[in-house]
């Protein structure tokens, strides 16, 4: 019999991770608490707007998918030929607390149709095995092997931000000392529907540069492709940490900021929503954590947290608990 793996947390460097495991011919689990899979790939769909657009989906997560890891390209690629991927852009505009000051260019940027969380459900179509909603309460060490809410495992991968390890993980395991040296910003995501586009026509996005409310604004309908007049702008981190208790409060501040920077009327109908663990600091270098049969992994593994960089974690964990189980 293969030996058991439990994968806790269905976002992108737990369904890679899974992914890997499978490949190596593991008996893998993946476990996550979301009635939907992808974590921070979130997403929702507009309901009550009084607008065409209900039903649509809005990103309201990772922004858009950069790629120039081989394996990660290759991943992208397919995606893309099957018409889950779709290349999005490469330049952005740039505005200051006053308005637009240019255009800036980049790499190529890959946004999803369908969402980006769609592309965590083609990741876990691939998967033998997935349990959500189910949130794990604990995770122990026990003779060569783990217990994950009492049920036994040879090995467990760990695959969120840190604080959601420290809620599982006993306060005494060997891990806790690995995980105590990361800043995770808050973002507050706000979507803003339109009766019509009233930005400038040539306009994806926008980077907001030295502004105390927003530092990032797209455009919804450019992004997925569909051209419905919907702007997804995110907060600062210090603008969001101090209204964490009532994002919906909020709204105004957003709005107006919006209007400032990009001219546009208020929206017919918006909402705000939470990122309270959105983005670590990224100072790690190692691309994973493994004491025993745990390892942790996530987008805090590494330089940049980035969806690829959530991906290449998982994958790395994998190979290593893997070769730990002699697979
Ligand atoms: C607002 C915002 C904008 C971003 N923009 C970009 C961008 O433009 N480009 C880019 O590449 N990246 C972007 N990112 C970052 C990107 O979203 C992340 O790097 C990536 O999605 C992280 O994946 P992960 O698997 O490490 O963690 P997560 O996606 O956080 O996955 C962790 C999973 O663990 C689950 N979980 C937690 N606790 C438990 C438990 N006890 N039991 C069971 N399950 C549990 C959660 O439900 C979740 O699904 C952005 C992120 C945010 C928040």
């Amino acid at each position: 019999m293969p030996a058991s793996v439990a994968v806790v947390g269905g976002g992108m460097s737990g369904l890679a991770a899974a992914g890997e495991l499978h490949r190596r011919g593991l008996d893998v689990v993946v476990i996550d608490r979301g009635q939907r899979l992808g974590g921070r790939l979130g997403a929702r769909t507009l309901r009550g707007t009084g607008l065409p657009y209900d039903g649509r989906i809005v990103d309201l997560g990772a922004s858009y998918l950069t790629a120039d890891d081989p394996g990660f390209v290759e991943l992208v690629g397919r995606w893309t030929a099957d018409g889950l991927a779709r290349e999005w852009t490469d330049t952005f505009h740039v505005a200051g607390p006053a308005g637009i000051t240019g255009t800036t260019s980049g790499p190529l940027r890959y946004a999803a149709p369908g969402g980006l969380r769609s592309l965590a459900d083609d990741l876990a179509l691939q998967l033998p095995s997935v349990v959500n909603p189910r949130a794990v309460e604990s995770v122990e060490r026990s003779g060569d092997g783990v217990l994950v809410d009492g049920d036994r495992f040879d090995a467990a991968v760990l695959a969120m931000p840190d604080a959601q390890v420290l809620d599982v993980l006993g306060d005494d395991d060997p891990l806790v000392a690995r995980l105590d040296d990361v800043v995770w910003e808050p973002v507050l995501v706000l979507v803003a529907a339109f009766a019509s586009r009233r930005w400038p026509d040539d306009l994806e996005g926008l980077f907001v540069n030295g502004d105390p409310v927003l530092s990032f604004v797209a455009d919804d309908g450019r992004r997925r492709g569909d051209g419905a007049p919907v702007l997804v702008a995110h907060s600062t981190p210090a603008f969001a940490a101090d209204r964490l208790d009532d994002p919906s409060a909020a709204a105004p501040e957003l709005i107006d900021r919006l209007g400032a920077v990009l001219g546009v009327p208020a929206p017919a109908w918006h909402e705000v929503k939470r990122w309270s663990l959105a983005k670590p600091d990224g100072h790690r270098t190692e691309a994973y954590a493994l004491d025993g049969p745990i390892a942790v992994c996530g987008d805090a593994w590494g330089a940049r947290p980035r969806v690829q960089t959530a991906w290449l974690s998982g994958r790395a964990a994998a190979d290593s608990v893997a070769d730990l189980l002699g697979a």
